[in-house]
């Protein structure tokens, strides 16, 4: 076992406060990583406040993770003592059902084991984390990062980037599609740059227009003011598809007045019920309605290795574990630029105190 210090949440309505805990002592096919940079994703705010009904308290928080290896089992055959490497929101899953076997583990049959708030089929009780200094992870969910890539900001594409990544290719979005992202913040501002970088025409659209800028040095060729009816008139029946990334219950009819006909809008933002959605607006013009989760081992990777070729990373705002309740109050005030990355140094230097 690993003696392992982390921050946690102990109930709804409590900040973060220092945790410890203890990893599992390794199998043979785990990886022991020392934790050095974590995202701080709005579904781990969600979960710390139990938004979504189902958090097991104390929850450690974290699915945004890079680290070093620095041990291993006898049997770990594609990552050696010292390699960089990052872990998602996903850290088992049966590896044996149809979508396991089409590297959709987030699809798992039986169910996937969360990073943190998952039943830990290994241990038992809950999986707990990257705030924390190191965590113990089977090969198999573990991601090869690559070298020219700065290491805090590519911890949000173990999230943020895999979860815009995702929709974007199985929706075959490719060079001269028009494309509307819903929402800068941190999944909003990855999927900007990686439209961009697929050859997409990307449309900002925004309910903040002090953003319009950022978004335009992000990637995009164009800023839609959601709030602006005219704009949003203008716009109608313009793009061949929407990422709706909004975080809350919200109307998204007014988004889908902006597709073409046989244009698709895929939601991965709120995770609940939002206002009824008009069915006449899809009849009508054979519009498209998709949801998606995550993305799998496999496609995570070849989202890490495009953004290698790319020098695609998240624009972070570096922050020590001590600010991370902040943070949250930052994030829930639309205030991030555009995604919080916690140093892991800052937990380490205070276990030493
Ligand atoms: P975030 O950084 O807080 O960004 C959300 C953005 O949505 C905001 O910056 C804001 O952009 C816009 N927004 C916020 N409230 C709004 C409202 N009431 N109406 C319209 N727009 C609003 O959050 P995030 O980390 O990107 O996460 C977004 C959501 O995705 C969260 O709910 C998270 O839990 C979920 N998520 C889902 C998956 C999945 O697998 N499907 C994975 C990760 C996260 P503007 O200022 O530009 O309007
Ligand atoms: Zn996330």
């Amino acid at each position: 076992m690993y003696n392992t210090k982390a921050y946690a949440a102990f109930s709804a309505t409590d900040s973060l406060q220092p945790f410890q805990l203890d990893r599992r002592g390794l199998r043979e096919n785990d990886i022991l990583i020392d934790i050095l940079f974590c995202g701080v994703c709005h579904s781990d705010i969600h979960t710390v406040k139990n938004d979504w009904h189902a958090t097991k308290y104390p929850v450690v928080p974290g699915h945004e993770i890079i680290g070093k290896v620095i041990k291993k089992g006898e049997k770990v055959i594609h990552f050696n003592i010292g390699d960089i490497v990052g872990v998602g929101c996903m850290v088992d899953s049966c590896q044996n059902c149809s979508s396991c076997n089409d590297g959709l583990e987030q699809y798992c049959l039986n169910g996937f084991t969360g990073t943190y708030n998952g039943k830990d089929k290994i241990s038992g009780g809950y999986t707990y984390g990257g705030y924390s200094d190191k965590i113990v992870v089977q090969e198999n969910f573990v991601l090869k990062i690559p070298k020219n890539l700065d290491l805090a900001g590519a911890a949000p594409l173990l999230c943020a980037g895999i979860t815009t990544w995702s929709p974007l290719k199985n929706w075959d979005i490719k060079a001269g599609d028009h494309v509307g992202i819903i929402g800068l913040g941190g999944l909003g501002h990855m999927a900007i740059k990686l439209a961009h970088a697929m050859g997409a025409k990307v449309t900002m659209i925004t309910t903040s227009p002090q953003k319009g800028e950022d978004a335009k040095r992000l990637g995009a060729d164009n800023v839609l003011l959601s709030t602006d009816k005219d704009a949003m008139k203008s716009a109608s029946m313009s793009f061949d598809f929407l990422l709706n990334t909004i975080p809350v219950k919200h109307d998204a009819n007014p988004y889908i007045l902006l597709l073409k006909t046989d244009g698709t809008m895929v939601f991965v933002g709120a995770i609940e019920p939002i206002e009824p959605i008009h069915m006449g607006l899809l009849i009508g013009k054979r519009r498209h309605i998709g949801a998606s989760l995550i993305g799998g081992i496999k496609e995570t990777q070849e989202m890490l290795d495009f953004c290698g070729t790319h020098n695609i990373t998240s624009d972070i705002e570096l922050i020590p574990i001590q600010e991370i309740n902040e943070a949250y109050e930052r994030v829930l005030k639309n205030d991030v630029k555009y995604r919080f990355v916690i140093d892991m140094n800052s937990l380490k230097k205070e276990s030493k105190e």
